[in-house]
């Protein structure tokens, strides 16, 4: 049975019944968590009549650098990957905002050393936005240290790191609080288990940098951009430190399936005023007026499904 997932999905770029998308169990990926996956969102505009996937060319450019970072073969081009995502969503005939999974994968039933044949799964469930996102969250500090560059690849949605995100996450869950911030092994911040961190300090916005072994996000990105073409404000990308965080007058996370969510509180310690932030609700206004195409800034960001069917 669909789990709220959309009827039809994608299997090596055929559009499959959800019951048929079925991989052998003994395939690469089950066996050594040998795949790459990327979540995306597709936005729907009433007034358009249309979706847009937001930022495709980045999603389907880090998959693929993915792939080439496990290894497998072949590395997927581009145009099959949009093909395959986007083939699916018009065979559905989505039409409402989506959250989109694509996952690439090892297939075949050969030892740890094999590079393939890799195989590739697209779907697509609906997901309007959270009441996170409107009322925000109350995060804790996990006790697990967020896996290492030169252990695992940080920077990629690479299955097998969300062993750890995974541990931590229920962690905070099983002890009442709505989500996790990792630290790295040297002790700095890193990032959610699905999302990368910013907290606003005397006017500055900082976030971890890229060797804080965080995933190199597009929201991440996104949120960068739109601070400065926005709101004119400066962004420190740096280490930063837990305690800093207990300063600090807002902070926030985002992802591509968290959105923009405020952080009301770390370790049940209220930040700022404990409420969400103005420039919190700033951002959160320009990503969705920017995703939903309601306004009319970054098209490039923006691909529409139906208009050019
Ligand atoms: N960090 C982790 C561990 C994630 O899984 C995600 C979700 N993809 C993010 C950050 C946010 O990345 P993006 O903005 O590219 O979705």
């Amino acid at each position: 049975m669909p789990n709220a997932t959309a009827r039809l999905m994608s299997l090596n770029g055929r559009v499959v019944p959800y019951d048929e998308c079925q991989v052998h169990a003994f395939c690469g990926a089950m066996k050594y968590a040998a795949a790459v996956f990327e979540g995306l969102r597709g936005y729907w505009n009433e007034a358009r009549n249309d979706l847009y996937v937001f930022r495709l060319h980045e999603h389907l450019q880090r998959l693929r650098y993915g792939m080439r970072v496990l290894r497998l073969e072949p590395v997927f081009d581009e145009a099959f990957l949009a093909e395959s995502l986007i083939g699916m969503i018009r065979a559905n005939d989505l039409r409402e905002t989506v959250h989109l999974r694509m996952i690439a994968f090892l297939d075949g039933d050969d030892e740890l050393s094999a590079k393939g044949p890799a195989g590739l799964v697209c779907g697509a469930l609906p997901r309007p936005r959270s009441r996170a996102v409107r009322e925000g969250v109350h995060v804790a500090v996990a006790s697990y240290t967020r896996i290492a560059d030169n252990a695992l690849p940080p920077r990629v949605k690479c299955t097998a790191n969300y062993v750890n995100n995974r541990a931590a996450e229920l962690e905070a869950r099983r002890n009442g609080f709505d989500g996790v911030l990792m630290l790295t092994d040297r002790g700095k911040v890193s990032e959610g288990s699905g999302a990368c961190f910013f907290m606003v300090r005397n006017g500055v916005l900082h976030t971890p940098d890229v060797t804080s072994d965080i995933l190199e996000s597009i929201t991440r990105d996104t949120v960068i951009r739109l601070t400065s073409e926005r709101l004119g404000m400066a962004v420190h990308e740096r280490a930063i430190d837990r305690h800093e965080i207990y300063a600090a007058d807002e902070a926030f996370w985002c992802g591509s399936g968290y959105e923009i969510q405020p952080i009301l509180s770390l370790d049940r310690l209220a930040i700022g005023a404990g409420k969400p932030g103005v420039v919190t609700r700033a951002l959160q206004e320009a990503y969705f007026g920017i995703a939903e195409a309601r306004l009319s800034e970054h098209p490039e960001w923006r691909t529409p499904i139906y208009a050019n069917a």
